[in-house]
């Protein structure tokens, strides 16, 4: 079984027609299964124009494509409520009725009729409704040209995976046994939140990085991802089958039956670990381990799903220290009205028990777009209209979503609420305007409203730099690493091509931490905690002990090994290694003296 990208030798006689790539593993794990392509949002704007020779062909191909969209719906429907406390039916409901509306198949029809072939007719009927839909004024009308776009995606997405052997309304699998690889260029949160959840066994794309939004949603749902697999999309068909080895960072196409073999034990590892919560093997599941010389660690969860709720306990973890709501918004094609949030974010803290619960506002913008909001395409969406950014200036939309969590903090002191992007002190000034709104606002509607402490995220450099201007006007403060490396070194998180300067072990981002620390510890009362994906990489975690960081939240998968790592250390070795680390010039370099820590402890 080849290690590495020099076994390519070998791999070769693996697989029957010599398919085999190489790529980056970003959630670990292996599985194999049947290709399904995902066609990109721009698929319909770019799509190239191609006469049809056979109108009736053409319209058949239609039929079936529509027919597959509505099995695939209804399964898919039953399976994201399944998995996804956040959904709820009506989400399904509008898809339904437009896959029937008639206005949608005559304009298809229209296209056919005139001798263009069926995603040619989806890409002109999709240009056709843009154009009427522009010079209409009122904003609810206008925004369900997304949906009437959505749907005809999905038609051209139904028509691609139509296997021409194989009858429409079977390309995609009925039930959750049969495995598939999602196929994409780079994948979407909302694009990912409309599939047979239960059924997508792997991801292979060609970008994306480990921080982003799709990649937290893959580990949040435990499935094995792997990017920067150079033009898969049009290597791949969906008669193919793919072996994705999130370990050695091989995928092979069309793998033959002795290398299934070999892989057997390993792909059945994998689904089982996906299907239990993280069940540990800790003799204590303290969610507050210890150093060897008694510094106390805390552990809490970061939560992208009501789904890992199980996990997070399985792990031994209470508290949550990060609630991403945007997923929420995400998985929806309209806006969610405020009785929605509050119903969802009161199952949310109810699911708590009781132990704090960190609510971040809605952080949408940069690789999370709202699907059914009217975004103008931005040249650098990280950015531009992101996180507080997007609040501010949708008055309307924060002042529902901000009075939904106030009503579900009601009557509770477990609820903590955190601002996303915050730039410096006038953005958190602003941001406790708008909670003072909707408290008043709440106050003359004669509904019970809370009065949550407030925090920042800190994820850019501006907001370090502040950082003691801004620690009077706030009670805590999570450090976002998956953004602060982003803004630190103009590096976007989520692009391949540029993955190599993104180095969260980097030593000015283990000074920068460093500096944190030391600021926030002239403010005693204020909260510090660590919620980017770097907090739970366990070769950096005794560094960021030592850089002095105290409080943890994390993919709950991640908890067992860090807490026993937690115990296994010394506070005055960790101190030390920060200062090694610190002193180093590269991220190699540290990466070498983190390495050498965890050989020493082992
Ligand atoms: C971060 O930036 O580190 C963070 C936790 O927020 P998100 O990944 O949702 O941007
Ligand atoms: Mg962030």
């Amino acid at each position: 079984m080849p290690e590495s990208k020099n076994a390519t030798a070998n791999s070769a006689a693996y697989s029957s027609d010599a398919g085999y790539q190489y790529g980056t593993p970003i959630v670990p794990g292996v599985c194999y299964g049947r290709c399904v392509l995902l066609a990109g949002d721009d698929a319909l704007k770019n799509a190239k124009l191609v006469r049809s020779e056979d109108v009736s062909a053409e319209k058949q191909k239609l039929l079936d494509a529509v027919e597959a969209v509505r099995v695939s719906m209804q399964f898919s429907a039953h399976q994201v409520m399944e998995v996804l406390t956040e959904a709820d039916e009506s989400m399904f409901q509008m898809y339904e009725s437009l896959l029937d509306d008639c206005t949608l198949h005559e304009r298809i029809e229209k296209f056919l009729d005139d001798r263009w072939t069926l995603s040619s007719a989806l890409a002109l009927a999709s240009q056709s409704f843009q154009e009427e839909f522009q010079s209409i004024e009122d904003d609810y009308l206008r925004a369900r040209l997304l949906d009437v776009q959505d749907i005809l995606l999905r038609v051209l997405d139904a028509a691609r995976n139509a296997d021409e052997s194989v009858r429409a309304n079977e390309s995609l699998p009925k039930d959750s046994t049969t495995p598939i690889v999602l196929v994409a260029r780079e994948l979407f949160p909302s694009q990912f939140l409309s599939l047979p959840l239960k059924s997508i066994c792997g991801i292979v794309c060609e970008t994306g990085g480990s921080t982003s939004h799709a990649a937290i949603l893959a580990k949040a749902l435990k499935i094995p991802m792997m990017v920067d697999v150079p033009n898969v999309q049009n290597r791949v068909t969906v008669k193919d089958k793919l072996l994705v080895d999130c370990r050695s960072g091989w995928c092979f196409l069309n793998p033959n039956a002795h290398l299934l073999r070999e892989y057997k034990l390993a792909i059945n590892i994998s689904r089982r670990n996906r299907l239990a919560p993280t069940a540990s093997q800790d003799i204590a599941l303290d969610d507050s381990p210890a150093t060897l010389d008694g510094t106390v660690i805390k552990l809490c969860g970061n939560v992208t799903l009501f789904s890992e709720i199980p996990a997070l306990r399985a792990a031994g973890i209470e508290e949550i220290g990060l609630y991403r709501t945007e997923f929420m918004f995400l998985i929806r094609n309209a806006m969610p009205d405020e009785d929605t949030q509050c119903k969802v974010l009161t199952r949310l803290i109810e699911g708590a028990n009781g132990a704090p619960v960190v609510i971040r506002a809605l952080d949408v913008g940069g690789d999370k777009p709202l699907p059914y909001f009217q975004w103008d395409k931005e040249l650098n969406p990280s950015l531009g209209w992101r996180g507080l950014r997007f609040l501010l200036t949708n008055n309307e939309l924060v002042q529902t979503h901000i009075r939904a969590i106030l009503r579900a903090a009601a009557g509770r002191k477990n609820v903590k609420l955190l601002f996303p992007m915050v730039s410096d002190v006038y953005d958190i000034q602003c941001a406790k305007k708008m909670v003072r709104e909707a408290q008043g606002s709440l106050a003359a509607d004669g509904m019970k409203y809370g009065n949550p402490p407030i925090g920042m995220m800190l994820e850019m450099p501006s907001a370090v730099l502040a950082l003691d201007r801004i620690l009077p006007e706030v009670d805590f403060v999570s450090i976002g690493t998956n953004d602060l490396v982003q803004y630190l070194f103009a590096v976007d998180r989520g692009n391949s091509r540029v993955n190599q300067w993104y180095q969260q072990c980097h030593p000015i981002v283990i000074r920068l931490l460093g500096k944190i620390c030391q600021t926030m510890s002239k403010f005693p009362d204020k909260d510090l905690e660590i919620c980017g994906e770097m907090g739970a990489n366990i070769s950096v975690l005794p560094a960021l002990i030592g850089a002095g960081l105290r409080k943890f939240s994390m993919n709950p998968n991640a908890v067992p090994n860090i807490r026993a790592l937690i115990r296994k250390v010394r506070l005055d070795d960790c101190v030390e290694l920060y200062e090694q680390a610190c002193e180093a010039n590269t991220a190699s370099q540290v990466k070498r003296i983190l390495d050498d820590f965890m050989e020493s402890v082992k």
